[in-house]
C-alpha cells in the first residue's frame, strides 16, 4: 500500500519507530526530528533513547530546508517526521525534509499513521522509511495493539556507506552477510528483521496479523468516511459561539490547509481537535455531557472517541504548565467515527445545550 520493498509488523507502533531508529543510529549518534510528532514519539526520541546514547534535535515541521540542514551534526544519522501529527494535526513539509536529508546523506522516515497510505504515501514525496501504528485506522476497531516498518528500498545505504557500516560491512552477528551486497533494495528491511527482530523478540502475535490483514481489506473505504465525518464536524464547529477555534487542516481556516491541499488532496483523518470558549471546565462538562462519543485515551477507531487532555491525560498540570507544553486547557481532540456525521453532530449539539 505504501509501495515499498519490503515491510515488518512490529508489536506495537512505538515498537515501529524504535526499531526504525535504532536499525540506523547507535549509541553516540544523533538524529533531527520534526517537533510536531507524536507525544510518546517526543519521550522515546527525547529521553528514552538519550539514555542509550542516541541524541535528538527538534525543529519546526515548517522548518525551511537550510533550517532543518543546519540541526544536521557529524554524527547525524537520519531525519524524522509525522505526516499529520497528533494531536497536534499539524501537516509536515515532507519534500522539504526529504530534500533537506538526501542533502545530507541522511534518510527520511516518516510516520503515516493519521493519514494513512490511503491519504497519502510519502515514499512518493521522497520518504526513505514509512512507520505506522497499526493500532489507529489500520486495524480501525481498537482490536489490537501493532505497528510496522516499510523500506521504500530507495535511499543509496552504499553511496553513504562511512555513516552507514552496519549496512555495508559483514555482520558477524549473521555468518557474515553483507545487507547491500546480498539484499540490494532491501537492505535496511532485512538488516532490520535479521538483527533486531532476532534480538529484541518484536513478532506480534500470528492472530494479530490476521486481524489487521481482514482490517486492511476495507481500509480505503474506511478511512473515507472517518475524513468525511470529521470534515463535516470541524465545519459545524466552527460555526458555533460555544467554540473558540477548531483544529483540523482541511478548514481553509487551518494554517495548514496549503500543505493540507498538497499532501492529503483527497482526506486527511478522521482526528479534530477544538478549544472550548469556556476554557478547562467547559471542556470537562461538554465530555461529561456526551453520549455517542465515549472518552477514551485511544484515537482513530469505528467509535466516536474524545479525550480532555487537561482534566484526564494531563490533569496534573496547572493552566500556565499546560499552555507550555501545547495543549490549551479548554483543548478537547475528537476522534470522529464511523457513524453518520449528523450522529456525531446531533451529540455535539445536546452537549452543548446540556452545558449552556
Ligand atoms: N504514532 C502515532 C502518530 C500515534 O498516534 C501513536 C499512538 O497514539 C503511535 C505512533 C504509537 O503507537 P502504539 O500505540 O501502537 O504504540
Amino acid at each position: 500500500m505504501e509501495g515499498g520493498v519490503g515491510a515488518i509488523l512490529t508489536t506495537s507502533g512505538q515498537m515501529a519507530t524504535l526499531l526504525s531508529v535504532l536499525n540506523l543510529c547507535s549509541a553516540g549518534d544523533h538524529l533531527v526530528s520534526s517537533a510536531a510528532i507524536y507525544g510518546g514519539t517526543v519521550n522515546l526520541l527525547s529521553f528514552t533513547l538519550k539514555r542509550f546514547g542516541i541524541d535528538a534535535t527538534f525543529v519546526s515541521p515548517r522548518a525551511t530546508v537550510e533550517e532543518i540542514r543546519a540541526a544536521v551534526q557529524p554524527n547525524t544519522k537520519l531525519v524524522f517526521g509525522e505526516t499529520v501529527a497528533n494531536p497536534a494535526l499539524a501537516v509536515l513539509d515532507i519534500e522539504a525534509f526529504a530534500t533537506a536529508a538526501h542533502a545530507e546523506g541522511l534518510p527520511l522516515i516518516i510516520d503515516n499513521t493519521f493519514p494513512t497510505p490511503v491519504f497519502c504515501r510519502p515514499i512518493e514525496w521522497g520518504a526513505d522509511i514509512v512507520v505506522h501504528s497499526t493500532t489507529k485506522y489500520m486495524d480501525g476497531h481498537a482490536t489490537f495493539v501493532g505497528g510496522v516498518v516499510i523500506d521504500s528500498g530507495n535511499f543509496d545505504w552504499a553511496a553513504h556507506g562511512d555513516k552507514f557500516p552496519d549496512l555495508v560491512q559483514p555482520d558477524e552477528s549473521y555468518h557474515g552477510v553483507v545487507y547491500t551486497r546480498d539484499f540490494g533494495k532491501a537492505a535496511y528491511i532485512t538488516k532490520a528483521r535479521c538483527q533486531l527482530v532476532r534480538d529484541l523478540g518484536v513478532c506480534p502475535p500470528a492472530v494479530h496479523a490476521f486481524a489487521l490483514n481482514q482490517s486492511l481489506e476495507s481500509l480505503p473505504l474506511r478511512v473515507r468516511r472517518h475524513a468525511d465525518n470529521a470534515q463535516r464536524v470541524a465545519e459545524w464547529l466552527e460555526q458555533r459561539p460555544e467554540i473558540e477555534s477548531v483544529n483540523y487542516p482541511g478548514l481553509a481556516s487551518s494554517p495548514d490547509h496549503d500543505l493540507a491541499q498538497k499532501y492529503l488532496p483527497e482526506g486527511i483523518c478522521g482526528v479534530i481537535s477544538f478549544v472550548m470558549a469556556g476554557g478547562r471546565d467547559q471542556a470537562a462538562k461538554l465530555l461529561d455531557s456526551l453520549k455517542l462519543a465515549s472518552i477514551e485515551v485511544h484515537v482513530a477507531d469505528s467509535r466516536t472517541c474524545v479525550l480532555h487532555p487537561a482534566s484526564s491525560t494531563h490533569r496534573q498540570l496547572t493552566d500556565e504548565q499546560l499552555v507550555a507544553c501545547g495543549v490549551e486547557p479548554g483543548m478537547v481532540r475528537f476522534s470522529c467515527g464511523l457513524e453518520d456525521a449528523e450522529d456525531i453532530i446531533a451529540d455535539l449539539e445536546q452537549a452543548f445545550a446540556a452545558i449552556a
